[in-house]
């Protein structure tokens, strides 16, 4: 049996109907950049996720960096993130100018830990950036009362967490603004790239607005200079179809989860996710952690298993942030973890006979490797 990491293709097949009529309407109209699917989808997703404005971008990273510089963050400043994270998220700090800052991660949640985030604020900071990695939210009460304290703006990187639910609220309205990523593996993912910017802040919005559009007030008139950042047509059509399945996936997802939890429990060597109770985890990566994570990845591999690592290296042992001269005894979790962890096929169409297969095979390599 082959098990692919996620299958996209059996997704489009299952809405291929609607997906294909949603296209050909954007084409028969020509719509291509802005329009009403564009505008149709800004307005469906800020409903979904409890907020007054969305405003489409090109792609995750930008809605991470425009919203920065929209809320007046650059040089001097400095920008608190998860030392575990794709690297988009520090990336758009320092292309707005900032500094970034890492701290290390929770070894429970592997999500940004609180206690770190007090630790290395100065003067200087201007806003925290919470990762909700893997479709866990992070500890939002702890992160919005650091916040409030020291006067900073919270920027939600919900590029894996579409949909979470944390409280009372979904993840889009926990902070003064959330970055999102559409592309095609996200838990909501165009066919291209796409991002969105949601938030509460109508200034905020509006600026981001002109900010992705060249700075723009009418047709070549231009308050400022901005960049050209753009969710298209054909990728907000397919985004509103995919929208109307996106609760139904995420029920998906954390039933896989489970399932994986209980068919994996018991094995020495094996730590599997925990399932919060504070907030609805959407498992955009379903991850487990053994120190013999590459062998088991490699004995997976041969049985047809497709697995990840979320991310081999996290952030501030990259060599892109070599500059910054840590070593990894400064973000010791995160850099453990950096060996440790696997992430096991997790899709919404993923059926009770592949988890079956895979927790087998992860079974048997248990058994006769210990
Ligand atoms: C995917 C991702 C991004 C970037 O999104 P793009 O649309 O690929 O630019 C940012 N942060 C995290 C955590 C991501 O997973």
């Amino acid at each position: 049996m082959n098990i692919p990491f996620v299958d996209l293709k059996t997704q489009y097949r299952s809405l291929k109907d609607e997906i294909d009529n949603a296209i050909a309407k954007i084409l028969e109209n020509s719509a291509f950049i802005g329009g009403a699917a564009v505008e149709n989808f800004e307005r469906e997703f800020a409903r979904f996720c409890g907020a007054a404005h969305c405003v489409g971008v090109g792609n995750g990273t930008d809605a991470i960096y425009l919203t920065l510089k929209c809320l007046g963050i650059g040089a001097g400043d400095e920008v608190i993130t998860a030392a575990n994270s794709f690297i988009a998220t520090s990336e758009a700090i320092t292309q707005a100018g900032a500094q970034v800052v890492f701290c290390d991660i929770d070894p429970l949640t592997y999500l940004i830990d609180p206690e770190q985030i007090a630790r290395n604020i100065t003067p200087q900071t201007k806003a925290i950036i919470p990762v909700h990695l893997y479709g866990r939210v992070v500890d939002m009460d702890s992160i919005s009362q650091i916040a409030r304290q020291h006067k900073l703006f919270i920027i939600e990187d919900a590029a894996q967490a579409h949909g979470a639910v944390y409280g009372s609220k979904r993840v889009g309205a926990l902070g003064d603004a959330a970055c999102f990523s559409f592309f095609p593996g996200k838990n909501l993912g165009a066919y291209g790239d796409g991002g969105g910017v949601v938030t509460n802040n109508p200034d905020l919005a509006k600026k981001v607005r002109m900010f992705k559009n060249h700075g723009r007030i009418g047709k070549y008139d231009h308050e400022f200079e901005g960049v050209n950042s753009r969710l298209d047509g054909l990728q907000a059509a397919v985004l509103a179809v995919k929208l109307r399945y996106l609760e139904e996936w995420s029920q998906k997802r954390l039933a896989h989860a489970e399932l994986y939890n209980e068919r994996l429990a018991g094995i020495n060597d094996l730590v599997c996710p925990q399932i919060p109770t504070d907030s609805t985890h959407v498992f955009h990566l379903y991850v487990i952690r053994t120190t013999r994570r590459d062998d088991l990845k490699a004995y997976l591999g041969a049985k047809g298993i497709a697995t990840g690592v979320h991310y081999p290296i996290a952030l501030p042992n990259l060599q892109a942030y070599r500059y910054l001269g840590f070593t990894k005894e400064d973000f010791p979790i995160a850099s453990k973890y950096q060996d440790t962890i696997l992430s096991l096929p997790m899709f919404p169409e993923l059926s009770e006979v592949q988890i079956d297969y895979v927790t087998s095979a992860i079974q048997s390599y248990f058994s006769h490797s210990s």
